[in-house]
């Protein structure tokens, strides 16, 4: 149905990776509740990705809202330049209690991409403060994604996304995770070769998201960290995607018990609420920066950095995780995901299906013709599914119900045996 203001979107919103020649026509959201969102024309839809893996204890929460009324009447936004406040202090120490390893300090930035922006530039300064400037570039993976600005896009390779930067771009080691001892021994090589111009290692750990919800092992991210330590490079844990239970395990790292030097967070940080993110790192580290050289102080800062509202609603997230058993319900949600994905691997476009903590992927046998069309037959299912390239992927609200899930899963199954069929 026509809205009023839909004209206006339609004249001047510009959205992400959008051909907007071709696209066709955004549905016009009014409201949301739970996992459910419901159109301007009345339709509802259940949402299989919440919102990109943000609203992980579902829309509209109300602990959430609570705090953040609160924090909206007091003092919605203060600089954090020279003053400090006590949503940010909290979220701070609770942070660095709850993450891997000793983390002791926390730079709050707005966004994901400017989270790992942050940690690269701390590793590059680290290194520049400790008399090795040399050591100034990054190692990557393929498939890997870290965020779409010049110096994050550098780092990753997430298939042909950022293709038309390629040039741009400050060039990076990108390599393959190693799937095999062999691998990891070239790997090992390759580091003894070049770890006096390295600065750190940059991976999203055990799984690769927008690149293509591609999986490791906690064994080869374990050896991945040993193998950075053994070269004396930072281990950078882009968490962005992963972190807050995603994976199963509060933080990736976690499962293979390893200890990030740096470690990023962004989209569930605030349960998908309000824009924030953060770089955590542990005591070595920011003492690198401690000097009585004011430049050898870290160069950065987001205006918003810790804004007092975003600092209320993730403190409120985290009392949710801290109140309930997110973990026991990540575990049942892994064990629907497999049971009621598994049909699909039995279908002939189908290449495989994997899950992993409250991740559904099921990877198709080639990207398809018409992604538009897939993603407008889930929504006359009910359903809002965004297939990224070849794989059609669920990260849903940790909330879900399992009539919700099952008709999720049911729509996956319906739409692709019906593709199959054309
Ligand atoms: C989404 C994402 C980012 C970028 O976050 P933005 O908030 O979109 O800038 C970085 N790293 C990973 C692993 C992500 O999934």
């Amino acid at each position: 149905m026509q809205q009023p203001w839909d004209s206006l979107g339609q004249q001047h919103l510009w959205l992400p990776y959008t051909q907007m020649h071709t696209a066709p026509l955004p549905l016009n959201a009014a409201s949301t509740q739970g996992c459910t969102i419901t159109l301007a024309d009345g339709t509802t839809l259940i949402d299989g990705i919440a919102s990109w893996w943000s609203a992980c204890h579902g829309y509209n929460h109300p602990h959430i809202i609570q705090a953040m009324q609160a924090q909206l009447h007091t003092m919605p936004h203060i600089m954090l330049g020279g003053l400090i406040h006590e949503q940010a202090s909290r979220l701070a120490a609770r942070l660095c209690a709850i993450t891997p390893g000793k983390m002791q300090r926390v730079f709050f930035s707005d966004s994901g991409s400017i989270a790992v922006e942050v940690a690269l530039k701390m590793a590059l300064q680290y290194w520049r403060n400790a008399g090795q400037p040399r050591k100034d570039r990054f190692i990557g993976f393929s498939n890997g994604y870290h965020g779409d600005t010049l110096g994050t896009m550098a780092i990753g390779e997430p298939g042909e996304m950022h293709k038309a930067f390629r040039n741009a771009v400050i060039p990076q080691y990108i390599v393959d995770i190693p799937a095999d001892e062999y691998a990891f021994t070239e790997l090992d090589n390759l580091l003894g070769e070049i770890a006096p111009q390295i600065a750190g290692m940059v991976i999203e750990p055990l799984v690769q998201g927008a690149g293509g919800m591609k999986f490791h092992t906690a064994d080869v991210l374990a050896e991945l960290h040993r193998l950075a330590q053994k070269h004396q490079i930072l281990f950078i844990a882009d968490e962005v995607a992963t972190g807050f239970g995603r994976t199963g395990s509060y933080f990736a790292c976690q499962e293979a018990g390893i200890a990030p030097d740096i470690l990023c967070l962004g989209k569930a940080l605030t349960a998908g609420m309000v824009p924030m993110a953060a770089t955590l790192t542990n005591q070595s580290i920011f003492e690198g920066f401690l000097s009585e050289d004011k430049d050898k102080a870290f160069m950065h800062g987001p205006t918003f950095m810790g804004n007092p509202l975003a600092a209320s609603a993730a403190n409120a997230s985290l009392d949710l995780f801290e109140q309930s058993d997110y973990q026991g319900r990540i575990e049942k949600l892994e064990q629907d995901l497999l049971e009621q994905l598994a049909p699909c691997a039995n279908l002939p476009n189908v290449r495989d299906v994997r899950v992993k903590g409250a991740i559904g992927v099921v990877q198709l046998a080639e990207k398809p013709a018409n992604t538009d069309r897939l993603r407008a037959e889930f929504i006359k299912q009910g359903c809002w599914i965004r297939p990224l390239g070849d794989v059609v992927y669920l990260t849903p609200a940790f909330t879900i119900s399992q009539a919700e899930l099952a008709t999720l899963t049911g729509a996956i199954y319906a739409v692709l045996k019906q593709q199959a069929a054309l």
